[in-house]
């Protein structure tokens, strides 16, 4: 029999509920919010705040949830089931759009054809009341130099810059970044996500995807890993990096010293592989160190990194397993 244990993720879990019952009015809220597309279930019960100021990273591998997730907080769908809040009014409502004052960056989004860089983002502006100069969407989105460009003529990462500038046009309070750094190198999408942070530090709330850890790092306060539709874990970058940087420590031994194996506060995930026990933890020089202590042997030890993908799935198996 497997037996599983993931104490660190549920504690931040526990956090995340416990963060449902805070301030009065968070700008975003989704209370056991289910997404159904035809058979396929893209969110399974999620509920979560964000607060005014927040910054926060919606983390996880394809088919998460994430753009699901996205599309609901900015009424581009409805829930299948529970509901979604933006400021407490329904975000399906344009009024209620309209006064959050959001900016979006969609995925797979396009711009029209024939029109040079400065000529699109003027006509953008002009929707808008209070719009940001074009001089300086052209310096924040680095398009200073392909402003006399047509947007057909633009390389990916200077595309993904330019719904970057547009998604910026109305100076926005809320901003939606989905995938933002698809398509860049490395050097540009360090200055983005440098200007990101800029956003952040002057005051806008700040909600992204991306199935890339490293874009977390120094810029999301906070980190909420999706999988498969479900939260699996909700806490600070640092947090989830140390979560997701684990390792497997496997060896030989008796089925029936698996509880004490999981008992021992480093193992965050026990699991059986036939005759060998493998353990999930975030530092494998210490548990060694506790299961000698312990007066475990350890014959024929393995220990391996875990990749992201296989951190995520540590911490999502205990929650499949749960009647
Ligand atoms: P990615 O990182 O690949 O963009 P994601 O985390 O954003 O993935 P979603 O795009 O929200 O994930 O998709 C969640 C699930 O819902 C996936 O299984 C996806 O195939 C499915 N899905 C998304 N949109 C639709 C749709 N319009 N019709 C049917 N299924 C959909």
């Amino acid at each position: 029999m497997t037996e599983t244990l993931e104490r660190r993720g549920m504690s931040m879990k526990v956090r995340a509920e416990a963060a449902l019952t805070q301030s009065p009015q968070p700008v975003i809220c989704l209370d056991q919010v289910t997404k159904c597309y035809g058979t396929v279930q893209a969110l399974r019960g999620v509920s979560l705040r964000i607060e005014a100021g927040e910054s926060v990273a919606l983390l996880g591998p394809n088919g998460a949830g994430k753009t699901t997730a996205i599309s609901l907080m900015l009424g581009l769908l409805r829930p299948s089931t529970g509901r979604v809040l933006l400021n407490g009014g329904d975000p399906t409502v344009p009024a209620v759009r309209r006064a959050a004052r959001l900016g979006a960056m969609l995925q797979n989004a396009r711009v029209i054809d024939l029109v040079r860089v400065r000529e699109l983002l003027d006509v953008f502006r002009s929707y808008y009341a209070q719009s940001l100069p074009t001089d300086e969407l052209l310096e924040i989105a680095q398009l200073r130099e392909k402003q006399q460009s047509y947007t057909q003529h633009l390389s990916g990462g200077e595309l993904q810059r330019l719904l970057f500038a547009l998604a910026l046009v109305g100076n926005p309070r809320l901003l939606f970044l989905d995938e933002p750094t698809a398509g860049m190198d490395v050097a540009s999408r360090r200055r983005f996500l440098e200007r990101i942070r800029e956003l952040h530090r002057d005051g806008r709330t700040i909600v992204l995807t991306t199935h890339n850890l490293a874009d977390v790092e120094g810029l999301s306060q906070r980190v909420i890993v999706l999988n498969e539709g479900r939260i699996v874990a909700d806490g600070s970058s640092e947090e989830i990096r140390a979560m997701a940087s684990g390792q497997f420590v496997s060896f030989l031994a008796e089925e029936q010293n698996d509880q004490l194996l999981a008992a021992i506060p480093g193992v965050l995930r026990i699991e059986r592989q036939g005759p060998r026990v493998v353990l999930f933890t975030r530092d494998s020089d210490a548990l060694l160190k506790d299961l000698q202590r312990h007066g475990i042997a350890t014959p024929h030890l393995e220990i391996r990194r875990a990749s992201l993908e296989e951190a995520f799935l540590a911490l999502t198996r205990r929650e499949e397993e749960q009647p």
